[in-house]
């Protein structure tokens, strides 16, 4: 490090704030990394570690989401605790109704771009074995991919602190309570300078009097997911239940109608069947949306229940029981937007609202931020 190297402050060790902090150490910065709690437990360590690629709306979301992926790619190679998998997805189908659904769905330009075929049942055996249940279809999607969230951030902090040990630093309990022209304030008087900064503090987006005017531009969504003991079966793939088509905006060409309603409780909390496996066999499975604050505190059990009978069902075997259950608040952009991005002081960026596709995103996201700040 010399006196003329660039500084960058990074405020938020969640996924966004994370990848900022990689590409500025890449683009030669030395990066201040502050984070509120002792380590991050927010949207980022709470997800499914779903590399999605196949539900993204086509043009710049989708070319977002494609560039994210491959940067993945790259830094799983790289970087082991990050536990990158080209595990692929098969989103189930178990009627008959969804079956004609995704196979109408695959002859769409939407499904070729995104590499989205249709397999048979016995088909879809033979991609993931553990598939043993009432299945009519799928769809599959190469392109998906996992990493583990509970470890990449950190993974991701423990690299650049080995490869650019003169260059990055990670500041724990270090709470932000308001911005300045290229700085940030923390709440025992602290100032952190750089010549850019960064505020990547996800669903606490109103927490700085800068950031106020742009509240209304986000929402926050609640979600609540569970994971089971191991599962004696491998899954070579993640799964998603034909519900996830209502949800995704790849799916929109597809005759979705065709479907009927979502059942009472799919209804209720907006819920579709998610289902990951983790490396020591636990199934990570979800999950459910809230849009209205103030949220409900409590975990409830309905959707728990739906969910792992929507697994049974799929699986054909029983689930082990689950060991843990949580929730989690992501804040997304309401006009849709991949993320907000704007100066809200001299040389001071929030980057926050990637919704439902933040884990998957923020590679691109952070790539795309040094181009607006103008330094890459
Ligand atoms: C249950 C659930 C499942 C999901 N599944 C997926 C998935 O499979 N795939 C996918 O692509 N996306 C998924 N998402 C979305 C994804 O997790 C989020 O979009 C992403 O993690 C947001 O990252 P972030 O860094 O903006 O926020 P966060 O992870 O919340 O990080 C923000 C950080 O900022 C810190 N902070 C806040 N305020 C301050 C302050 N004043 N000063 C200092 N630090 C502060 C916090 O401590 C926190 O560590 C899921 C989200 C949830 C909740």
């Amino acid at each position: 490090m010399t006196p003329t190297t660039p500084k960058a402050v990074v405020v938020g060790a969640g996924i966004i704030g994370t990848w900022h902090a990689l590409e500025m150490i890449d683009a030669g910065f030395a990066v201040d990394h502050l984070d509120a709690d002792p380590a991050p437990v927010g949207a980022s360590v709470r997800n499914f570690g779903l590399v999605w690629v196949s539900g993204r709306r086509s043009g710049s979301e989708l070319e977002v989401a494609r560039r994210a992926r491959d940067r993945w790619e790259e830094i799983g190679a790289r970087v082991p605790g990050v536990g990158f998998r080209p595990a692929g997805s098969l989103t189930v189908a178990t009627t008959p109704s969804e079956r004609f659904v995704m196979q109408e769905f695959s002859r769409c330009p939407n499904a070729t771009e995104r590499s989205i075929v249709f397999l048979d049942p016995d088909e879809v055996r033979r991609c993931n074995p553990a598939i043993r249940g009432e299945v009519t279809g799928a769809l599959f999607c190469g392109l998906d991919a996992v990493v583990e969230p509970r470890h990449a951030p950190q993974a991701l902090r423990e690299h650049l602190a080995t490869e650019a040990s003169r260059r990055y630093r990670f500041h724990p309990g270090s709470r932000v309570t308001d911005t300045a022209p290229g700085a940030v304030l923390d709440a025992s008087g602290g100032r952190w300078e750089g010549d850019v900064v960064i505020v990547a503090t996800g669903a606490a987006y109103d927490h700085l009097p800068a950031a106020l005017p742009l509240a209304s531009r986000l929402r926050r969504v609640r979600l609540q997911m569970f994971e089971t003991d191991p599962y004696p079966g491998q899954l070579t793939t993640a799964l998603a239940d034909a519900d996830s088509l209502r949800y995704y905006p790849a799916y929109e060409p597809a005759p979705r109608h065709e479907l009927g309603e979502q059942n009472e409780i799919g209804s209720l909390h907006h819920l579709q069947l998610l289902l990951v496996q983790r490396p020591d066999g636990g199934l990570t499975i979800g999950d459910t949306h809230a849009y209205d604050e103030p949220f409900d505190f409590a975990l409830s059990e309905a959707p728990t229940t739906e969910l792992v009978s929507r697994a049974t069902r799929i699986l054909g075997g029983e689930l082990p029981p689950v060991r843990r259950r949580w929730d989690g608040v992501y804040a997304e952009c309401r006009d849709g937007a991949v993320c907000l991005r704007e100066q809200i002081d001299e040389r001071v960026w929030l980057v926050t609202g990637p919704g439902g596709r933040g884990m998957t995103c923020s590679p691109a996201i952070a790539r795309d931020t040094l181009d607006a700040a103008g330094v890459a």
